[in-house]
């Protein structure tokens, strides 16, 4: 960690493409870049040149482009040299910047660099990652304005109310018999439960934005030829299982995404759960029990013209006891009329097609409710949580919960400090500023000389 030498990568995917990036950063690459194309480049103007091996030979020709320090994303000095995107070239390229004075660069090192030389806060580091791994463009978007700051900007002011309070209840704690009429006069409750409720809000947005990030894993389950693999085909648009009316020839577990309202689901066709000799059979049940114990939800499915038999039970049994169940009765197509079918389950029920897709949307929906997606504007502020987040703004909940219940008591003063520096810390480990005692400077900056 902090190290300032230089650092080299491809920065574009590999295969091949039109243009290929390798980067380099570090605190002074002159040298390097006059060895590679013979002189140091205008800063941040495009610059057609040749990119030199050791011995003078030409390994390609593209752009160069130079970012000295600290104007660029890692805040040192930068240079990407776009050339052609080829597998063989860009790593000859590579090996060059490497036999030029360049190391190979660690996964995520440049934006590490970026965050230790205060580019971005954690929190906006976290999202770069977040912008790169999006599987829905909903999820890319939501990320790419925590990477704006937009996440950042609502936990520094949440941190900065915190910060207030403390100053005030810590100068209190010199004056124990202000204590008191200090806490009524200052609202110190109310401003507590302000700041409850909007760390509520936040919760809450980031857990919308972590169903974006994370997706929600719903498995297929149900007695062979109830139409698991037809209707994870009629979900996902496209012939992904195998469909057979052989019961058992699903062997495996095949995984799809499925996005619904920019929310991605995996979506996985578990084997037949029977009892069964066939030894391939037995690796897939084995399969699709490990698929089971991860999963968000579970699809039962069943053929609305048997309705709900014992081995549907047994099936149902056999889940994790906390596993939310969707019914799903299919094959409506085959009856007239409507399915004359209760078993006395919750509102979790959805009747369908999966060969017509009649019900289908019906489904989405459900699957949206029971993952707990909010239907929302566009405009409204999710934000693209990690679990690291949820985790700091559930204890920092916590904490601020304790930090009410005490200034309710209006005594213990110095413990309500130290619940309200504790639920400081947490939130400020989001975006990274370990402010062991940047507090004290606070303080004493807002005080009068002589005070
Ligand atoms: P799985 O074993 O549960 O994966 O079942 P499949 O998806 O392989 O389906 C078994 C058979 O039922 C196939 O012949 C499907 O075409 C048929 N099937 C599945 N869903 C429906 C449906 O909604 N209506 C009708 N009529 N047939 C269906
Ligand atoms: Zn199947």
């Amino acid at each position: 960690m902090g190290s300032t030498d230089l650092i080299a990568a491809i920065a574009t995917p590999p295969g091949r493409g039109g243009i290929g990036v390798v980067r380099v950063s570090g605190k002074n690459l002159s040298s390097l870049a006059v060895r590679l194309i013979g002189h140091i480049p205008k800063p941040r103007h495009a610059s057609l040149s040749r990119f030199l091996d050791e011995d003078g030979s030409v390994i390609d020709q593209g752009i160069a482009l130079y970012f000295p320090a600290p104007h660029s994303y890692t805040g040192e000095d930068v240079l990407e040299l776009q050339g052609h995107g080829g597998p063989a070239v860009m790593n000859l390229l590579l090996s060059r910047c490497l036999s030029a004075g360049a190391r190979l660069a660690q996964p995520g090192e440049f934006t590490l660099r970026a965050f230790l030389n205060g580019k971005l806060d954690l929190a906006q580091a976290e999202s770069v990652a977040d912008v790169i791994d999006a599987s829905t463009s909903e999820a890319a978007r939501c990320a790419m304005r925590s990477l704006q700051g937009e996440f950042s900007t609502v936990i520094h002011s949440l941190v900065q109310a915190l910060t207030d309070l403390r100053m005030l209840v810590e100068a209190t704690l010199d004056f124990p018999e202000e204590e008191t009429t200090v806490l009524k006069q200052a609202n110190v409750c109310g401003r507590l439960e302000a700041m409850q409720s909007r760390l509520e809000d936040v919760l809450t947005s980031a857990k919308q934005g972590s169903l974006l990030r994370e997706g929600v894993s719903v498995v297929l389950v149900g007695q062979p030829n109830v139409g698991k693999s037809s209707l994870m085909n009629q979900l996902a648009g496209e012939e992904t299982a195998i469909v057979t009316e052989i019961p058992g020839t699903t062997r495996d577990a095949i995984r799809e995404m499925v996005e619904i309202e920019g929310v991605p689901f995996y979506l996985t066709d578990t084997a037949g759960l029977r009892e069964t000799d066939d030894p391939v059979e037995k690796i897939g049940i084995a399969r699709a029990r490990s698929v089971i114990e991860k999963a968000d939800l579970a699809l039962l499915l069943i053929d609305c013209r048997l309705g709900t038999v014992s081995d549907d039970r047994a099936i149902v049994d056999s889940l994790p006891a906390e596993l939310p169940v969707i019914h799903v009765y299919n094959k409506i197509d085959l009856l007239d009329g409507i399915p004359q079918i209760s078993d006395g389950e919750d509102g979790s029920l959805i009747y369908l097609s999966a060969k017509t897709g009649a019900g289908i949307d019906l489904l989405r929906r459900k699957l949206l409710e029971m993952a707990g997606w909010q239907p929302h504007s566009e405009a409204e502020g999710i934000f693209m949580a990690r679990h690291r987040h949820m985790e700091a703004l559930t204890e920092a909940g916590e904490y601020l919960r304790n930090a009410t219940e005490l200034a309710r008591q209006e005594t213990q003063l110095d413990l309500l400090a130290e619940e309200l520096r504790a639920a400081q810390r947490r939130l400020s480990s989001i975006t990274g500023e370990f402010s062991a005692d940047d507090l004290l400077g606070q303080i004493f900056s807002r005080f009068c000389i002589g005070k």
